[in-house]
């Protein structure tokens, strides 16, 4: 992969013949607390250094990432909007600065149906950010929580199931990671002999996560799952030498996984 363009709320490089821009919704601060070990009790080891505070809470970064194949742009989750904390909603001007039209993204993937990921569907003043979508994929487990969502009503009906295993397009290979949520899916885009593996929230705190697979967050709605989910990931990327990106990961958000001893490192790009 190689960087054609940033700026402050996107990245874009090239994978292949397609190209990945990260775009960054924003972030959301987090007590320590929500830090889960030894199946779902309080973290209670102490923080390594590594581990920056800001105000005593975990800052978590919000990505969503878009893949263009030169004719049509499919989003991987779409930020928050105005739907949780002012800090996140950005996605409109992270597509902006991008150049990309949200007239020409057709397709949404939803990776799991938690507020972060799929509020961005609707602008903030209620109108709709993409308005010629007309795919829109939803892990079938999770097409009774989608519809749960009252803001995002007019979408009910356009959701469109999906399961681990299935192919988006040619390039796209849905892969099963659940735990965090019931139906909780990475996306794998491989182009020109390259691959990167979009993973969703399989790391929220990456200067932790990476180094103790085992920690899980209070979030996490079957945390053991949760965790074996994350060390099949961390050691597929790594031994498949794959890309990943991912919701909470460090702006840009992608990145390589390598072995570590028993753990494993993250290298951002
Ligand atoms: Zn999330």
């Amino acid at each position: 992969m190689h960087r054609i363009a940033s700026g402050e709320l996107h990245w874009t490089y090239t994978l292949g013949d397609v190209r990945i821009t990260a775009l960054r919704d924003g972030y959301v601060d987090m007590p320590i607390g929500r830090l889960r070990q030894n199946g779902d009790k309080p973290f209670s080891d102490d923080l390594p250094d590594q581990v920056t505070l800001v105000g005593g809470l975990l800052r978590l970064s919000v990505n969503a990432f878009a893949i263009d194949d030169g004719n049509e742009i499919t989003l991987i989750d779409t930020g928050a909007s105005n739907a949780w904390h002012p800090t996140m909603g950005r996605l409109p001007q992270a597509l902006d600065e991008a150049g990309i039209d949200v007239e020409k993204v057709r397709a949404v993937c939803f990776t799991h149906t938690h507020l972060d990921h799929i509020h961005g569907l609707v602008l903030a003043d209620g109108r709709d950010a993409f308005p010629r979508l007309t795919r829109l994929l939803v892990p079938s487990e999770e097409l009774g929580l989608f519809r749960a969502e009252k803001r995002l009503e007019r979408f009910h009906g356009m959701a469109e199931p999906f399961e681990a295993g299935d192919h988006f397009e040619a390039d796209v290979e849905i892969i099963g990671a659940h735990g965090h949520e019931v139906g909780h899916s990475c996306f794998r885009v491989s182009s020109g002999g390259e691959r990167i593996l979009i993973w969703g929230d399989t790391v929220h705190v990456p200067s932790l996560q990476f180094d103790r697979p085992d920690v899980t967050w209070e979030f996490d709605t079957d945390q053991d799952q949760a965790r074996q989910s994350r060390l099949r990931l961390l050691a597929l990327a790594a031994d498949d030498h794959c890309f990943v990106a991912g919701a909470h990961l460090d702006s840009p958000g992608i990145g390589r996984v390598v072995r570590s001893g028993a753990s494993f490192r993250f290298e951002p790009l």
